[in-house]
């Protein structure tokens, strides 16, 4: 479609929208009569399983009791005729490949009966285990194609859904994904060891403060997604959004986000039409979305979650992302979850809000008076050491090339990791590192000034947006999550590291208090003060985009891994390996194959977004130039023939940029056609040093061209139409 064309269809898309579906009542089908209905959550289960087999379900989700294989062939009867009742054909193992995508294999219920008929089926055999072939994912060596064979497996953790569709519906399990040797394939397996890890050496804390029998300890995590929503027409009209999920061309418009009049302003009454319908399906999937608002850029939004279980989370967060996609396109819409889709403006993030829970208790919240919080500190503390001694392993869990765009860009935290803590806590470490703890510094009231408004209680710490590791009040929010992203990468990284750091603690004071509880006093007092001597520079409440920044965190020892194929190259010495072993998270087979596939996916990024500018500037923007090029040639002959003075200022212009541009080309293709030789990290250096660079000198000048050529000859759709037709 042409820029012109586009543009008319996406101008009339906006002006006579109507909805293609008719609207949806809530005041019918209020929401909380709609959440989770489509869940094979807990009052489904106590309703139809036997009572025995619903306590040992419960008891391996809420206490992490070993599954019993014995109960689910009952699970199985019991989700299948709930599922066919609700209109279902098939059923299908829902995994997270390294890709970070979610995958599904459809199986029907049917079988045939031998006598010309089909019975539903669907036995426990075929719900704790099925067997798509691996072959086609990414392995990262752990296995050869030719070893095809690859398991999913129940996570009876994770709920069963319906996942609906006009023609009908299918009952969604989601499972774990390993290789024939057991070894992990996926996103799951690693987050689900993770979590156990985590739950023993926190209950081991919980233990010497006193807990006897402490409840299941798990993490907690509330990611906020980001997003565009475009009209679709522009979304077709652009072979690089469609593509490669971002723009790899286009000026920059007269008004971009300057005026600050995006955040938080008022829905357009499409997009927010949309945004009702995405709630409304991820309600009867039981994902418990919350906030919706407009984010900073134009034409950016953000939807974000009640917290959940981090496990459950993970498998929702996939959900929202499918689901946004999905609704969008019902709305003539099209859904952009790419971290950096339009140069110059705010990209998308995906903060990520992480805490430690049991049942009943938040084992980040301070308090009022955090001071005497023991318990608190030793977990925030714990959160620390760990973030400081691993500070390149989270930085590696959100490393890949689309986020590179962001981090570091002064829109989203810089690469390097730190912590705020606010004026409160840091105070209270403070106090702590110098001997004893005495007060916590009061937040006072705030007072507006107005009689009329009310006093209201004020946080014990500001916000800072600026830093990629804040304590927000009650849980730390990891702000440089990529919008893309799987969260269950950083969630692994996260519930490993404090695991390791909960164990040093817990060791540390039993070696004092041998056993002893009077001097629990003591050994807290003790450890948490070695930590801040040898942690405490991981702290950075200040602006963390400042120049002066970079320089003292230098001076810190702080890594600055400034790109994907830096961090990822960083995750290999011993102690990580030794770190995930001691936890059995990952092996050293598992995570030496992380890091292939994802240096190997950057390369596969940069190359796809390579060919792309090459094929869309030779065969679109290129034309377009000799087009506009020939006309003002043309124009020059005819008015020097009328025997007017011409000035052929623009026509220099152009030809100049059209050189420039066929230049450029040619260098890029060059970079490209580099041959596959060497490992994996030298392509990757050889996409980054040599392909990335080539790709933006294309950019440079045929963005430039946009700026000359006459827009009826200009062949994409601009960032202005893109961005403000809506
Ligand atoms: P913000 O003001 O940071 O944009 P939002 O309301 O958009 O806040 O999102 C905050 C997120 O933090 C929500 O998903 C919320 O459920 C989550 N959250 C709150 N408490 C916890 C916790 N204890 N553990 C994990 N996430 C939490
Ligand atoms: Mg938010």
């Amino acid at each position: 479609m042409k820029s012109n064309s586009a543009r008319q269809a996406a101008i009339s898309a906006v002006t006579s929208y109507k909805p293609q579906t008719p609207p949806l009542n809530f005041l019918d089908t209020p929401a909380k009569d709609i959440f989770g209905a489509n869940v094979f959550g807990n009052a489904i289960m106590r309703e139809r399983l036997p009572k025995a087999v619903y306590k040992a379900v419960q008891a391996t989700i809420n206490k992490g009791t070993k599954l019993d294989p014995i109960v689910a062939d009952a699970v199985a009867t019991a989700m299948k005729d709930w599922a066919i009742e609700k209109g279902a054909t098939h059923y299908a193992h829902v995994f997270f490949p390294l890709t970070g995508q979610t995958a599904e294999k459809h199986d029907s219920f049917l079988s045939p009966d031998g006598k010309g008929g089909a019975i539903a089926e669907f036995s426990g055999a075929q719900l704790i285990q099925g067997e798509p072939d691996a072959s086609s994912f990414p392995s990262g060596g752990i296995r050869v194609t030719f070893e095809a064979r690859g398991y999913t497996a129940w996570d009876v953790t994770s709920p069963a859904y319906i996942l609906e569709n006009p023609n009908g519906t299918t009952l969604c399990i989601p499972t774990a994904f390993c290789s024939w040797t057991g070894e992990a394939l996926d996103k799951k397996t690693p987050l689900l060891r993770s979590m156990q890890a985590l739950n023993k050496q926190a209950q081991r804390v919980l233990k010497l403060f006193g807990h006897n029998d402490p409840d299941m300890v798990f993490a907690t995590a509330g990611p906020e997604q980001e997003y565009f929503l475009i009209d679709r027409n522009f979304y077709y009209a652009r072979p690089d959004l469609t593509i490669a999920g971002r723009t790899l061309f286009g000026a920059e418009p007269p008004k971009g986000q300057e005026f600050e009049d995006q955040y938080f302003g008022a829905i357009p009454e499409r997009v927010l039409a949309c945004m009702l319908e995405v709630e409304r399906e991820l309600f009867k999937l039981g994902v418990p979305v919350k906030t919706r608002h407009n984010e900073v850029a134009p034409s950016q939004y953000e939807i974000a979650p009640v917290y959940e279980n981090a496990n459950v989370a993970a498998d929702h967060q996939q959900l929202v992302m499918l689901t946004l996609q999905r609704v969008a396109q019902k709305y003539g819409l099209a859904c952009l979850l790419h971290e950096k889709p339009f140069a110059g403006i705010n990209g998308s993030g995906k903060h990520l809000n992480w805490s430690l829970a049991t049942e009943s208790m938040n084992l980040l919240e301070p308090g009022d008076t955090p001071h005497d919080n023991m318990q608190f500190l030793v977990f925030c503390a714990a959160v620390m050491r760990a973030v400081h001694l691993n500070a390149v392993l989270l930085r590696a869990s959100v490393a890949n090339a689309s986020n590179d765009h962001r981090l570091g860009a002064n829109e989203a935290p810089p690469a390097i990791i730190s912590i705020f803590l606010g004026e409160q806590l840091t105070d209270i470490f403070e106090q702590i590192e110098k001997g004893g703890v005495k007060s916590s510094k009061s937040p006072g009231k705030l007072t507006v000034g107005v009689d009329t408004l009310p006093p209201l209680p004020r946080h014990a710490g500001d916000r800072n947006r600026t830093s990629p590791f804040a304590f927000t009040g009650n849980r730390f929010e990891f702000r440089a999550v990529g919008s893309t992203q799987s969260i269950a990468g950083p969630l692994v990284i996260l519930n490993t590291i404090v695991a390791d750091s909960l164990d040093y603690v817990a060791s540390e004071i039993e070696k004092t208090t041998k056993g002893d509880a009077s001097k629990l006093n003591a050994a807290v007092q003790k450890v948490l003060q070695q930590i801040m001597k040898e942690h405490k520079v991981i702290i950075f409440n200040g602006d963390n985009y400042s120049e002066a920044w970079h320089k003292e965190a230098e001076k810190r020892g702080l890594p600055n891994l400034r790109d994907s194929v830096d961090s990822h190259a960083a995750v290999t010495g011993a102690d990580f390996v030794k770190l995930f072993a001691k936890f059995k998270v990952l092996s050293k087979r598992e995570l030496a194959s992380r890091q292939d596939i994802y240096l190997e996916r950057y390369c596969k990024d940069i190359a796809t977004e390579g060919k792309l500018t090459l094929s869309v500037a030779r065969k679109t923007i290129l034309p377009a130039a000799y087009r506009y090029q020939h006309e003002l040639a043309l124009t020059a002959g005819a008015v020097k023939a009328a025997g007017v003075e011409t000035d052929t200022d623009t026509l220099a212009k152009v030809s100049k940029l059209v050189d420039g541009l066929e230049g450029a080309l040619d260098n890029l293709e060059k970079a490209l056609s580099h041959e596959a030789s060497g490992s994996t990290l030298k392509h990757a250096k050889h996409f980054r040093d040599e392909v990335f660079p080539a790709m933006n000198a294309v950019r440079g000048v045929a963005d430039k061209l946009e700026t000359l050529v006459s827009d009826d000859l200009w062949p994409l759709p601009s960032y202005q139409e893109m961005l403000f037709i809506k």
